[in-house]
């Protein structure tokens, strides 16, 4: 097997814990790494690592194995024929990935108690489940404001306890990833350290699921390999989020690569979200590419919602009043059907 590739092992449906445990130590004494994935009729185990020296028929001819197949792309953990069930994140009572469209809105960055406090109850009434909300910014301009950093991790856990949202933040650096993991109840890698590869092992390492947002210039190919590093360090409950892409389009902020979606769906078992507000830059543009999104098989979206735009420290533009934010959770309830799934925060307020 050459550089690049790995293998799956697929099990004989009659193979217990004694076999996969065999195939687990033939991987460990050839210097490989064995990644046992049960299934509801078999279990299989990929085996990642330096393959180029390994003599596959040394697993051939272990107890329980069935077949041995080369996996010839470079993503494996996050790929269907790992696990070719869809995964579900849970993050506080949402499930992400399963039939529920999951709603994730809020401000683009922490300002305040107040506004964070009085934008999560807006957002929780219109259907949301999960808070977003900046704590650490990562902006473009070194003279943008910043964001409250730490003080913006302990409004949000006040208001996660006083309204009853989980909430996702961003984790901008490794140095501040571990309180980020602590507080939060998801933490977001943002499309500016998509590959920023020690924060994402370190994101593998932190305990808390991940939302994996996809880099501005990244291929679908890039984004996966950097969901593997997540995966490849032991965490499985990654979120992936389609956010715009740089184009020569001049129209919008980002372009909004909504054949990404079931494209990578496709590909991964992984959930997908997508952002329409940093794809559109303008608040017009959010209800459009959100039904698009959701119409190509998106598990739900991430929306920034402002009560104040006007006095927004961040992204005003393109953040929703929450009337319309409510307009858009209904118009998403009334898609959702046609789509075989629901909004859970509008079926159980009905
Ligand atoms: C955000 O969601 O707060 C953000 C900064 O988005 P992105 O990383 O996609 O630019
Ligand atoms: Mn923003």
């Amino acid at each position: 097997m050459g550089g690049g590739s790995h293998m799956l092992i697929v099990m004989k449906m009659d193979a217990g814990s004694k076999e996969v445990e065999g195939v687990v130590r033939q991987a460990e004494r050839s210097g490989l790494k064995a990644h046992p994935i049960p299934g509801a009729q078999r279990t299989a185990v990929g085996i990642t690592g330096n393959l180029g020296v390994v003599d596959p028929s040394g697993f051939e001819t272990l107890p329980g194995v069935l077949e041995i197949i080369a996996v010839s792309h470079p993503y494996k953990l996050v790929s269907r024929e790992f696990r070719p069930d869809d995964s579900v994140v849970v993050v506080g009572g949402a499930t992400i990935g399963a039939q529920d469209l999951v709603i994730i809105a809020g401000p683009c960055s922490v300002e305040s108690y107040d506004q964070t406090a009085r934008i999560a109850r807006r957002v929780k009434a219109a259907g949301a489940q999960i808070l977003r909300g900046g704590a650490f910014k990562p902006r473009t301009s070194p003279y943008s404001f910043q964001g409250l950093g730490r003080e913006g991790l302990e409004i949000l856990k006040r208001v996660r306890t006083e309204v009853g949202l989980p909430f996702v933040t961003e984790a901008t650096d490794i140095d501040v990833l571990d309180e980020v993991a602590e507080a939060a109840d998801m933490v977001q890698i943002g499309a500016r350290n998509m590959q920023n590869y020690s924060l994402l092992r370190r994101a593998g390492r932190c305990g808390k699921p991940v939302l994996l947002k996809r880099g501005m210039t990244a291929t679908i190919t890039e984004w996966l390999l950097a969901a593997e590093y997540i995966l490849d360090q032991g965490n499985r409950d990654v979120v992936l989020c389609e956010r715009g892409i740089r184009t020569f389009a001049d129209h919008t902020r980002n372009t909004l690569d909504v054949s990404a979606i079931p494209a990578v769906k496709r590909i991964s078992h992984l959930p997908v979200i997508a952002d329409p507000s940093h794809a559109a830059g303008k608040r017009r543009k959010v209800r459009p590419l959100s039904r698009a999104a959701v119409a190509v098989g998106a598990d739900g979206l991430m929306v920034e919602v402002h009560d104040r735009p006007e006095e927004a420290l961040s992204d005003g533009a393109q953040a929703l009043p929450p009337d319309e934010f409510d307009a858009l959770v209904r118009e998403i309830g009334d898609l959702a059907p046609v789509l075989g799934r629901r909004v859970p925060g509008l079926v159980t307020k009905s």
